[in-house]
């Protein structure tokens, strides 16, 4: 439901939590965060409302990143709970994404994954994601052209963001009939699944095109399509009152 990305040099758990609450609005029934540190990935996830996620952050802090990803849910494929919110995560925890909207093909994925050894843990169509970027990447050792390969294998609507803890500098994102933002700050990115959520940071954004890929970093941003050609970046000024 809603989806927040960032990469620079603040808390990237404090960056994210804000951003989610701007998204609050929207409603939702699960929320999640992970952050890229010490050479790993740690995430929180919890059913219910912010405050629940907050509570779980306080009992189990994670360790401070200046990258990392949040999401709010409203479940359509499995119910509403711990398991079920994302981020998702590969098996070996290295990878992990969080999805707005729905993989149409996703039982088709799981049973393959399932065959090749993966072990799924939620019921959701957004976990198979998490585990086929796992195998692209190492294979691609890119995380976004192991997101542009996963795209292609994806039917439905959806905006994907991801975190790899072996580029703890980038985050990657994508969008298909959902939409994702960039915000262009200095030395500093976010995504989000709307302005909102970076609007206290930042005012220079670039709207994601149909079936594209952005590659976030602290010193820019590489927008291409699912097959890898360089798209071209739309950048506008946001101007309407953030307090509104
Ligand atoms: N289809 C996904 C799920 O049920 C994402 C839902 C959403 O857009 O929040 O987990």
């Amino acid at each position: 439901c809603g989806i927040v990305g960032y990469v620079g040099s603040q808390s990237a758990l404090e960056v994210v939590m804000a951003g989610l609450k701007r998204l609050e609005y929207r409603g939702y029934d699960s929320a999640g965060v992970a952050v890229l540190a010490d050479g790993g990935l740690a995430a929180a996830k919890k059913a219910g409302k912010l405050v629940n996620l907050e509570k779980e952050l306080g009992a189990r802090p994670l360790p401070a990143g200046t990258t990392g990803l949040g999401h709010t849910r409203w479940a359509t494929h499995g119910g509403p709970t711990d398991a079920n919110a994302h981020p998702h995560l590969d098996n070996a925890g290295r990878v992990c994404v969080v999805h707005n909207g729905i993989i149409e093909n996703f039982a088709l994925l799981r049973a393959e994954l399932a065959e090749r050894g993966h072990e799924l843990l939620s019921d959701t169509d957004t976990e198979a994601v998490a585990h086929l970027l796992a195998e692209e990447y190492s294979v691609t050792g890119d995380l976004a052209e192991a997101m542009r390969l996963v795209c292609r294998r994806l039917e439905g609507a959806f905006t994907l963001v991801a975190v790899h803890a072996d580029e703890p500098d980038v985050v990657v994102g994508a969008r298909r009939n959902s939409p994702l933002v960039v915000g262009v700050g200095e030395g500093e990115a976010f995504l989000a699944s709307d302005v909102a959520a970076f609007i206290a940071h930042t005012r220079s954004a670039i709207e994601l095109g149909q079936d594209q890929v952005v590659e976030l970093r602290r010193d820019g941003v590489t927008v291409t399509g699912f097959d890898g050609s360089p798209a071209e970046v739309r950048s506008y000024h946001v101007d309407w009152d953030a307090s509104a």
